[in-house]
């Protein structure tokens, strides 16, 4: 079975890391901060217990899929016997950068990377890991488990069989997949971020309150969340940092809102911070 490992434990990482070590897959969760492991870890092993109470996973599916995950912070050991390394660490070059340095030096010849970017070019990507036919954007949604979708990208120098071989692992963790060009913000989060973006200039222009704005986008448009909801599940931060790169390349009409900035300056990222547009308990449950 081809052994993963997934750079980056926050929201992302530790999603994947849930639906790839539910496949069967032999997984691997690295992150520079110990404490962010751990939280991760806590969250996987409650991913099993709810997957296991709801009847999605066996008992013993998620008894062998636990001893066969391992929580890291020492990348190159694990990248040098991986044969898929998924990164999913914060929307900034830099820091993808020193993923793809590490494992470009580490990993073996026949190991694909993978990079789970909301935004950013899977070409400039490739150059940092040195291989760039075997280099493609893997993107997954949130929450990981739930979305069906892995929106795949290929760069400028991506095999057919490195695209061929995402699409597979992508169909056995149980993804429907689309395969598309290489452009900033993809299909998906290109839409996203203008929606979410613009909900924010009109709670700063005082059109309503975030629950009405929400409630009008849910139920006059027919979308599954609204803008807020999914902003904070998604995380401000993350949103903020897609909006950047977005307006830094495609100009204008992506530039962040002001409240979104002042929301992310104040430390209030989302539900991951316990406060974002709306405020969070412990059970996760809204008190608006
Ligand atoms: P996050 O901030 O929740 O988690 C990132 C984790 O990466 C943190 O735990 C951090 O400690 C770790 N990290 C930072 N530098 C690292 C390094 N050099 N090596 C190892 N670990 C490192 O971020 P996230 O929301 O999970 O986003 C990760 C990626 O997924 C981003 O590229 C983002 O655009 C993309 N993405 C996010 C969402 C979403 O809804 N949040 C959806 C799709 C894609």
């Amino acid at each position: 079975m081809n052994e993963i490992v997934v750079v980056g434990s926050g929201v992302m990482g530790r999603g994947i890391a849930y639906v790839a070590a539910a496949s069967g897959f032999p997984t691997s969760v690295v992150d520079v901060s110990a404490d962010a492991l751990k939280s991760a870890e806590e969250a996987i092993h409650q991913f099993f217990r709810k997957g296991v109470a709801r009847g999605k996973v066996s008992e013993e599916e998620a008894t062998v899929a636990l001893r066969k995950l391992a929580f890291t912070q020492d990348l190159e050991a694990v990248a040098r016997s991986a044969d898929l390394i998924i990164e999913a660490v914060p929307e900034r070059a830099k820091l993808k950068q020193q993923v793809f340095e590490i494992v470009g030096r580490s990993a073996k010849a026949s190991c694909i990377f993978a990079t789970n970017t909301s935004t950013m070019s899977p070409t400039e990507i490739a150059s940092f890991g040195g291989r760039p036919e075997r280099t493609i954007a893997m993107h997954f949604f949130n929450p990981v488990h739930k979305m069906p979708l892995v929106e795949i990208v290929r760069g400028l120098e991506t095999s057919d069989e490195t695209v061929k071989y995402i699409e597979s692992i992508a169909r056995s963790m149980g993804k429907e997949t689309v395969t598309i060009k290489e452009f900033p913000g993809f299909v998906t989060s290109r839409m996203s971020a203008l929606v979410g973006n613009e909900a924010f200039y009109m709670l700063q222009e005082g059109l309503g309150t975030a629950e009405e704005i929400d409630k009008a986008i849910k139920l006059g448009l027919n979308y599954p969340m609204g803008p807020f909801e999914l902003a904070d599940l998604v995380g401000l931060d993350a949103r903020l940092n897609n909006l950047r790169y977005l307006h830094e390349k495609l100009g204008e009409k992506y530039r962040p809102a002001p409240l979104l900035e002042q929301y992310v300056k104040a430390g209030r990222l989302g539900r991951k911070s316990g406060k974002g547009v709306y405020e969070y308990t412990n059970e996760g449950a809204v008190s608006k």
